[in-house]
């Protein structure tokens, strides 16, 4: 049965879809309903439909094996990239759906090891990344839930995992792999191994260790070769040498080939003079033509193997912040399908909390009194809810602005979102605007 959550989507366009009847309680309802219909998280037991502009596998919800390639290569042909936004909050996250629905279009979600800790609460012991792993999977579950409900496909990733990190990937795959057992699909979509800071053959090595077993319940890897500048969750690149923050063609292609030995299923993150964080223009310059290159000398080297566009590999583009779109569309020609957000939406966030405040600045100060009177209660104003909402705002308006610059708009084919119905305010009225 194909009743989907495109049910819900379409109810405006007059679309059949389930509703019961006025008198059925609401006790017979949940148990008359299927969890789809219910608009609860399926876990395995609902077919989700397709998209009408993305191939039939691509569906709503956290995708992972033959549909998460098909999308990345949709893109690749198409020439768009997604945005992969860290998250570090239920917030957060619920702003990426929200954005991706409203741009009609896909996004990667992902959480960085300290990330995944503070999802988790930072007043836990992680101890053997217990604490990072646990978050890591709490906001998994959280984006699979809500995935389906925004009804736009997602692709749930981890971000930068050094050597020593290597235990906080072990217990996510142990995760994915039980999920895997009870679902048939691993709970997350792909992870990224970063050892660039070990030599090549250590790096390759490793990571081939980690597809074999990724590969069998349909996780993609992503592998960092050189080194991303700049400082971001804590890894700490501001003052390594400038040869090392370009990849060469060569080196590219020995991963490509020793990659390719175990599966297709992985992505690259190349350096071209990429830097975590947004500084002021240096002496580190974006030289994208380095892809470029790298897919032309790869071509070259395998021949008739080479797809038909000559771009063998998928790039993935780090350090994106405060980049030029120039150089961005230019890496998008060159076979990038994703770019990491993270600085810019820390801005946007902090952004949105920072406007409410100076707007409200006389509300917030006590719990009681403002300029309305002494007596006054504030607590319309300082209920966190109202920041926090402030703060997504801005952050769907700036990826807004990301989304446009990937070419990454209308890819879903979705009707336009309409305004959310039946939202529930604040019990005493809403703010002054
Ligand atoms: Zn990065």
């Amino acid at each position: 049965m194909k009743v989907s959550i495109f049910a819900s989507l379409f109810l405006a366009a007059g679309a059949a879809a389930f509703a019961p009847a006025a008198s059925t309680s609401r006790l017979s309802v949940v148990l008359k309903g299927t969890a789809n219909e219910l608009g609860i998280p399926c876990e395995d037991e609902c077919a989700l439909e397709s998209f009408p502009n993305l191939p039939p596998s691509v569906h709503p919800g956290v995708l992972s094996g033959q549909a998460q390639m098909d999308l990345l290569q949709h893109a690749k042909e198409n020439g768009y990239a997604i945005p992969a936004v860290n998250c570090v909050s239920s917030s957060g996250i619920n702003a990426c759906l929200e954005a991706a629905r409203k741009n009609d279009a896909p996004i990667i979600i992902q959480f960085s090891s300290g990330g995944s800790q503070f999802y988790g609460g930072k007043g836990l012991d992680n101890s053997n990344y217990a604490a990072a792993i646990a978050g890591a999977v709490s906001g998994a579950f959280h984006v699979r839930t809500m995935a389906e409900q925004y009804g736009v496909p997602v692709i749930l990733h981890t971000d930068h995992c050094a050597k020593k990190l290597l235990p906080w990937i072990d217990g996510l795959l142990a995760a994915s792999e039980r999920y895997y057992e009870q679902h048939g699909e691993p709970l997350f979509s792909s992870h990224m191994i970063d050892l660039s800071e070990e030599p090549i053959e250590e790096n390759i090595e490793i990571c081939k260790n980690y597809m074999e077993r990724m590969s069998k319940i349909g996780l993609l890897l992503e592998m960092e070769l050189g080194i991303t500048g700049g400082e971001e969750d804590g890894v700490d690149n501001t003052d390594v040498a400038l040869e090392d923050l370009y990849s060469k063609p060569e080196e590219i292609y020995q991963v490509y080939e020793e990659l390719e030995k175990v599966s297709p299923m992985y992505t690259i993150a190349a350096a071209f003079g990429n830097v975590h964080g947004v500084y002021k223009p240096g002496n580190v310059k974006l030289e994208p033509e380095i892809l470029n290159r790298a897919q032309g000398y790869i071509s070259e080297k395998i021949g008739d193997k080479a797809p038909e566009d000559k771009k063998p590999v998928m790039f993935v583009f780090h350090g994106g912040s405060g980049s030029d779109v120039s150089d961005i569309q230019n890496a998008i020609d060159y076979g990038v399908i994703k770019m990491n957000i993270d600085t810019d939406t820390q801005w946007s966030y902090w952004e949105g909390i920072k406007n409410f405040e100076a707007k409200y600045h006389d509300y917030l100060q006590g719990q009681i009194g403002n300029p309305e009177g002494d007596d006054k209660p504030n607590k319309k104003y300082y209920d966190p809810r109202e920041c926090m909402r402030a703060a997504e705002v801005t952050t769907v308006e700036r990826l807004g602005q990301a989304y446009a610059d990937l070419k990454c708009q209308n890819i879903l084919g979705l009707p336009q979102m309409a305004d959310a119905e039946n939202v529930l305010g604040p019990r005493r009225g809403g703010l002054p605007v």
